[in-house]
Formats: C-alpha cells, structure tokens, sequence
C-alpha cells in the first residue's frame, strides 16, 4: 500500500466534492492526508496546537477499520468471515459487526439493491483487482446465486459478536458502505476533541461538521458524472451532513468499446444499467449515506427517488443518463452551474 502522509497548513478553506475542490482564501485551517481504505483521506480543521495530534487519531481510526474491515487484506475479520463460508463461523468486533448490521438494514430497506454479500461478483468480474474483466454467463449466475444478504447470519450474545456465511464461495464485500462508517467515526473523534467546525473528505465522501469557521455554510461540488474526476455540475450548500456520491466514473474498465463499472446489479450480476449515472446522498449518517448511494444508484430513478423520499432525514441530488438532475424535497440550496444538464 502507498504509505503517504503529507501534514500541510494551508491558508485555504475549501470545498470539496464528490473529489472537487474549489479554493477559497479564508481562516487558517491545518490540513492532513493519508492513504486509507484505498482512497486519499483528508481532514481539514482549525489550526492549533492539538490539530496534528487530532488528526493523527483519526487517522488511526480509520486504519483500524480497514485492518478489522477490508476484503482485501487476507488476515481481516471480513477475510476471516469469507474464509469460513460454508465451514465455520467468525468471531467478530463489536464495530465489524455494527456494519455488518447496518449494511444488512441498508440491504432491506433498498430490496437488496445495495447487498454486501455481492463479494462472489465483485470478484468475478476483477472490480477493485485493476484487472477487471468479463466473466461467462454462466459463472455470472452461479455468483448470482451466492449473493444473498438474509442469508448472512450474525449473532450476539452479550459482548460476543459472530458472523457465518452458510454456503461455501459467500463473499462479504463492505466497499459500498465501510468508507461512510469511517467517515462516521472521524467525525466523533473531531467532536470528542472539541472541534465544532471542519470536514473530512475520503475519496469523495464528505463530512462536513458544523458551519464553516466564519458561520457560512459548507459548498460541496457535485461530480459531473461524465466529465473527468473534479469536473462539478452544481453546488450543494449544507451544515453538519455527510455527503455521499456513486457513479459510474469512479472505477471501470473498457473491453471491445463498452464501459463496465465497479457497482454491481445483484439481480442481472452485471454492472448496473439504471437510467441513473450519479447518486449523491446528504443525510447526518455518512454510513446511510453510503450505503444509500449504491443502492439508488442500482434501483434507478425512479424506485430510488421514492425510496430516499420514504426516509426521513435522507435527501439526494440524482443524475440521469439524460442529463436530467433530480433533488429530493430535503434540498433547498443546490445550483446547477452546468448548463449541459437541466433540473
Ligand atoms: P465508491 O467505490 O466510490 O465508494 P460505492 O460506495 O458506490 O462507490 O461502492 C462501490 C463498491 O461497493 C464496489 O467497489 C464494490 O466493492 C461494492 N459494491 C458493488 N456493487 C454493490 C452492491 N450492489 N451492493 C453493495 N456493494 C456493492
Ligand atoms: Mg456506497
């Protein structure tokens, strides 16, 4: 893994996106980086003489979920819980096995858009291997046949926590919802360290604490869906909210001229073919958010609006293959700046 810690004071106050940043010259603000969850995590808070310290704790944090939490990394409690599907079950953290709570309630509540069992498809099909590629059909529909969150069996007993996955080839893949609870769990140590203003930016999830330092309020850009990663389309303003994008331009490969993406329809087992081609969810969870923005990215416009209508606190901007842009009821402060899409 590239290890890259870079701490930098900056006398920058900015707004970013969906990956976007827009430079604003405003109060100091101390500003540190590091590579987590395999994606540039910044936090950006007042200066002061704790900030480093601060910082460096959330950072810790965040490793500490990606040890407990990853796919990837053969010694985590995911890998374990794969290792033993059809065998055996795994004995779990309290915080693996919140998200794994969580991820199955997502699941529920998006009719299994957003499943985390979906491992056995992200592996067929080379998603986040950087070697994707197009699986038979009849591989598809024997992964399609794994991917089941109801079957994903947790248990707890006082502090013990287990997990089983009862067939042999169930993959758990927490991709689509790990980087909302990490963004979760830095903004608990931000406020557990008195820090009522800043934001947090992992790889295009945003959290944003409070108002900004001189009581404005936060401007988060959203991508631009088929335009280069930090192209926006529009700005949404909003305190206190993570904000959370999908789309089809974040990972993909090309084979033969057709595009194939990274989140994956459980019903086709192909990447998803909704009329939607961005999803940005704002709610006060970054875990909801998350996990929201996959599945209304699969369930399509229309499902996806009535769903994010349905629960309280959830709002989304959605962006169809049209290049009509949809807000929920929820946003009040969201322009368009490209004058290439329509609201
Ligand atoms: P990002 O990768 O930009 O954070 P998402 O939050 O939408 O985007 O997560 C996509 C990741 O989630 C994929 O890389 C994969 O690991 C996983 N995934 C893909 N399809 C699904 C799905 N239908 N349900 C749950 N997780 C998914
Ligand atoms: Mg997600």
């Amino acid at each position: 893994m590239v290890k890259k810690y870079l701490t930098m004071l900056v006398i920058l106050l900015f707004v970013l996106t969906g990956c976007t940043a827009e430079k604003k010259v405003s109060t100091e603000v101390f500003t540190a980086e590091k590579y987590l969850l395999g994606t540039d995590i910044t936090v950006s808070i007042e200066t002061g003489e704790e900030a480093n310290l601060i910082c460096n704790e959330v950072f810790s944090r965040v490793k500490d979920i990606e040890d407990k939490m990853s796919a990837h990394s053969g010694d985590s409690e995911i890998a374990l819980l794969n290792a033993g599907a059809g065998k055996e079950k795994t004995v779990l953290s309290a915080q693996t096995y919140h998200v794994l709570s969580q991820a199955t309630e997502f699941a529920a509540i998006t009719g299994g858009a957003f499943d985390p069992t979906i491992g056995s498809l992200v592996q067929l099909w080379g998603i986040n291997s950087g070697n994707g590629k197009v699986p038979v059909e009849q591989d598809i529909q024997k992964s399609i046949a794994l991917v089941n969150y109801k079957s994903l069996q947790l248990a707890q007993d006082g502090t013990n926590c287990t997990a089983y996955l009862p067939h042999q080839g169930q993959i758990v893949d927490l991709g689509g919802i790990a980087k909302g609870y990490a963004g979760d769990e830095a903004k608990q140590i931000l406020l557990a360290n008195g820090i009522k203003s800043g934001m947090i930016n992992l790889g295009g999830n945003i959290v944003a604490i409070g108002k900004k330092k001189d009581g404005s309020h936060w401007r988060v850009g959203i991508q631009n869906p088929l335009a280069p990663r930090g192209t926006f389309l529009g700005i949404v303003q909003l305190d206190d909210k993570s904000v959370v994008s999908s789309g089809a331009y974040e990972r993909y490969f090309i084979k033969d001229g057709k595009r194939y993406h990274h989140i994956i329809d459980p019903n086709t087992g192909h990447p998803s073919e909704s009329d939607l081609i961005g999803v940005t969810i704002i709610a006060d969870q970054g875990i909801a958010a998350d996990a929201l923005s996959t599945g209304v990215f699969v369930l399509g416009l229309e499902k996806g609006i009535k769903l994010v209508d349905s629960l309280q606190g959830v709002d989304a901007i959605l962006i169809a293959a049209d290049k009509k842009v949809f807000t929920t009821r929820g946003i009040e402060d969201f322009k368009l700046t490209d004058g290439d899409f329509s609201l």
